[in-house]
């Protein structure tokens, strides 16, 4: 039954690390296909444009058959209806992101009855990354590659140590 189920990994992805990449490919073993939303919300200040968002997403799951990475605005729960799925996955890293994530859940489903929120966790090593912290230690000189693919931690060079 869940190999027919189209499921939404909503985000930000500014940038896409490891972990976001982690959670992917294994919802990519999961569900039938998996569309990445990547969120344009205009009250939110991206450090990458929408553009360069989706080629990173894009480049690094090449490999991956299943995935198709597009982008959307709006509530979620609409975004949902619109493409006929009613699952959605998040990546669950710590108890810290537990509030916000089980606040989001509930909210959806309180939106439409019908969605269901799959948290995944990623591999260990992963526990501790964010984007935001990939970017200060990018902006600091500092060695990203562990926690980001190859085009990541390219385009943030480009961005931080050429200025
Ligand atoms: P948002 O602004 O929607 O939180 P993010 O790009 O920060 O967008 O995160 C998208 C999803 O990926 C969230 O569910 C978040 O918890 C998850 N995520 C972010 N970083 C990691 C990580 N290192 N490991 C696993 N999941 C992660």
């Amino acid at each position: 039954m869940s190999q027919e189920i189209l499921a939404v990994y909503p985000g930000s992805f500014d940038p896409l690390t490891n972990g976001h990449l982690d959670i992917i490919t294994r919802s990519s073993k999961l569900f039938c296909k998996i569309i990445v939303a990547v969120t344009t919300n205009y009250n939110k200040k991206h450090t990458f444009s929408l553009d360069e968002r989706l080629r990173l997403l894009r480049e690094s799951t090449k490999d991956l058959n299943n995935i198709e990475i597009l982008s959307f605005s709006g509530l979620l729960a609409k975004y949902l209806e619109q493409i006929k799925s009613f699952v959605v996955i998040r990546g669950l890293r710590a108890l810290s992101d537990f509030e916000y994530e089980f606040q989001m859940a509930l909210m959806n489903r309180n939106l439409n009855k019908k969605i269901e929120t799959i948290f995944l966790i990623p591999d260990q090593s992963y526990t501790f990354l964010s984007s935001t912290m990939v970017k200060e230690i990018a902006m600091l000189g500092g060695d990203v590659s562990c926690f980001v693919p190859k085009c990541v931690e390219e385009e943030l060079k480009n961005k931080y140590q050429k200025k």
